[in-house]
């Protein structure tokens, strides 16, 4: 045994998930390839990020900026075909941070963020794929787009603001049965034309893939439990 047993605990996690992805997608009579698993490294130190990149993992998520920008320069130099998914709520002040280091933007949801993200985008010539966020729970405290005003604001992203909008993203009430969040983002996304759904975490990616899911989301089941001090 080696001392770090996290870190290895770690890859082997993500072996597992990726077969149960596999598994998932058999059973739903889909393409595994037509999955893109985002490993959710918030809250992880880059020590224990490496080796799951180590292991070929190339799509991570993180939720803050700020913390994305202390870990994710030193690591992208190292593997330089990453692609970071921002995840998180993104304020307005922070855009042109994100903009510059995140690959694409899954939480877009109201105009002023669309409109700051539109300028940043033109003005660095970087236009990424972005997600709206849908609060398909309808909870005052989540963000996200309510679904009765997701159309419309799905259509100023593209015909106002101009953005690339590839897909639809959610994160289903706690205490809900998910399945019911992920159909409703499916339809409002295939009313809308858009091919992509960015829903399921780590207790309910196999149930976001039989509904369709084109981006599974996973921290705790690839990193282990959050809150925890690494390698200490
Ligand atoms: C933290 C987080 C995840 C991952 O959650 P786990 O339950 O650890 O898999 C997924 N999506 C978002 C938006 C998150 O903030």
């Amino acid at each position: 045994m080696t001392e770090d047993t996290s870190m290895q605990d770690a890859a082997r996690r993500l072996a597992e998930v990726k077969e149960r992805i596999a598994a998932a997608c058999a059973e739903a009579g889909r393409d595994p390839a037509d999955v893109t698993l985002i490993a959710v490294s918030k809250t992880f130190p880059g020590e224990a990020i490496l080796p799951v990149l180590e292991a070929g993992q190339r799509h991570f998520g993180e939720n803050r900026v700020q913390e994305a920008r202390d870990k994710w320069p030193a690591l992208k130099d190292r593997f330089d075909d990453v692609t970071l998914h921002l995840i998180g709520p993104l304020q307005t002040n922070k855009v042109k941070y994100a903009v510059r280091l995140f690959d694409v933007i899954h939480t877009v949801d109201r105009p002023k963020l669309a409109e700051a993200l539109a300028r940043e985008m033109e003005k660095r010539d970087r236009r990424l794929p972005v997600f709206v966020q849908v609060n398909t729970g309808k909870e005052p405290q989540k963000a996200g787009v309510m679904p009765e005003e997701a159309d419309t604001f799905i259509r100023d992203c593209r015909e106002v603001y101009q953005l690339n909008v590839v897909g639809l993203m959610c994160i289903p009430p706690v205490h809900e049965e998910p399945a019911l969040h992920f159909a409703l983002l499916e339809k409002i996304a295939r009313r809308n034309g858009l091919q992509q759904l960015s829903m399921g975490m780590s207790n309910d990616f196999e149930t976001a893939i039989r509904f369709g899911a084109t981006h599974v989301r996973v921290g705790s089941a690839i990193f282990g439990p959050r809150g925890t001090p690494v390698g200490g």
